[in-house]
């Protein structure tokens, strides 16, 4: 039911979970001004896309790839960059990135939701040296790749794996750098990054692992990536992947708790009548407590709709955000799918198929009960695996697959 002291609500971010959040709120029953604020110029879109078929295909418009919009009765104003926030007078500075004017939007009910900023190399950075976050990143950087450069690509998280599988489908020459010893180390631990190596090989991508970048080479224009170890890789343009910060600068001297991320109860409450959803919320997970926040777009979607419970029902009255959410990431032929959150330390099966032939089901599991699994071109599995995560099921106790073979339990 829709708290009835809630006046208005501003939602500060206007992509995945301030638009999910503002879609909540109406769904719920609120009738009061929702106002949603984004820096960006263009209406919201599929940020997943930018680095999958934007780059691909050259011809497409950000606006080809758009979200749905709100709901009609909801003031959506882009270009505007909301600099900070005063809690005791409940209110938002702004400033509008056109005229560059300065205002103010008092604040009843707020939303932060302004997600996660790419992460820039601590370093000089030549031009020819992108990141890729936003669609102007994508547009400039699938600007450069019409002359057919040799690109270099720093960091095998998934957006550098998925730009680089993007460009060697574009017939690129592409090198993929990277610090730790295998692709997506950190997240899925090193027997899938170790299948990773040869799903990128396999496809024509160079690999320099297990080595940072000390550098760039060329002044007008980047040349070449100088790595820890000596070597220059010559590069005609450089795609910079290291992963994100949250978006929290606004909030710098605020009052509300920041730490790696917008800090939330487990309902995502923050302060009151404040509640923050997706790249920029850090909060206790419903398994076992632990702070985590979560870059993926299906955690942004439902956190946004939890937020709005939360919103309307007041902080420690809503149900705890306990979503049992999936990732995905499509990179050459091969698609992955991580349902839950894989933690350092977890036993790591592969419970089905054949990580070689890059068609399986990878199981982390601690004490012998799921906490999360990979899915390995294998979506078919997806319902039974979300479940298994959900309930934190006996790896064995998976509803075997109608067509693959039978469960080995890890333990
Ligand atoms: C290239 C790329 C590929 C991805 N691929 C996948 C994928 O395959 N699968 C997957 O699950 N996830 C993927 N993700 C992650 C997914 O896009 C994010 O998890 C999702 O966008 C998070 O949504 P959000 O609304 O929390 O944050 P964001 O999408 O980052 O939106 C936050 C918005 O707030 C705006 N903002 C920030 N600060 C302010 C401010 N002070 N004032 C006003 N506005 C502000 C930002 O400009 C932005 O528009 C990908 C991300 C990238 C960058």
């Amino acid at each position: 039911m829709a708290r009835k002291h809630l006046r208005h609500v501003s939602i500060v971010g206007a992509s995945a979970a301030g638009l999910g959040a503002a879609h909540g709120l109406r769904r719920r029953g609120f009738e009061g001004p929702i106002t949603v604020f984004g820096d960006e110029p263009e209406t919201a879109y599929q940020r997943p896309a930018l680095s999958k078929r934007f780059l691909t295909s050259g011809d497409l418009q950000p606006d080809d790839i758009r979200l749905r919009g709100p709901a009609e009765d909801v003031r959506v104003e882009l270009g505007v960059r909301v600099t900070g926030l005063d809690l005791a007078a409940r209110c938002l500075r702004l400033q509008d990135s056109d005229s560059g004017r300065h205002f103010t939007h008092s604040v009843d009910g707020l939303v932060i939701a302004t997600g996660a900023a790419a992460r820039e190399l601590p370093m000089p950075t030549p031009p020819g040296v992108h990141v890729l976050r936003t669609a102007a990143d994508a547009l400039a950087f699938r600007a450069e790749l019409t002359r057919s450069p040799r690109v270099v690509i720093v960091g095998a998280g998934f957006v550098g794996s998925e730009v680089a599988a993007s460009c060697r489908s574009l017939g690129l020459d592409v090198t993929l750098v990277e610090a730790a010893a295998t692709p997506m180390e950190r997240v899925l631990g090193g027997t899938v990054g170790a299948a990773l190596v040869g799903l990128h090989r396999d496809h024509g991508t160079r690999l320099r692992l297990g080595t940072g970048v000390a550098g760039f080479t060329g002044d007008d224009r980047v040349t070449g990536v100088r790595l820890a170890d000596g070597e220059v890789l010559p590069a005609d343009v450089v795609m910079v992947g290291v992963g994100a910060r949250p978006a929290t600068d606004w909030l710098r001297g605020s009052g509300l708790p920041v730490d790696d991320g917008v800090l939330c109860g487990p309902d995502l409450a923050v302060a009151d009548r404040i509640v923050a959803a997706g790249d920029v919320a850090r909060w206790p997970h419903h398994s076992d407590g632990t702070l985590v926040r979560v870059e993926h777009w299906e955690n942004a979607l439902r956190q946004a709709d939890s937020a709005a419970a939360t919103l309307l029902a007041g902080a420690g009255r809503a149900p705890a955000f306990a979503e049992t959410t999936m990732f995905w990431s499509d990179q050459y032929d091969c698609k992955l799918q991580l349902i839950g959150h894989p933690r350092p330390g977890d036993l790591v099966t592969v419970a089905e198929g054949d990580l070689a032939q890059r068609r399986c089901v990878v199981v982390y599991s601690r004490s012998g009960r799921t906490t999360a699994a990979l899915l390995v071109g294998s979506p078919h599995r997806l319902r039974a695996y979300r479940e298994a995560v959900g309930s934190a099921v006996l790896v064995a106790d998976v509803r075997p697959s109608p067509d693959g073979p039978a469960l080995s339990n890890a333990s």
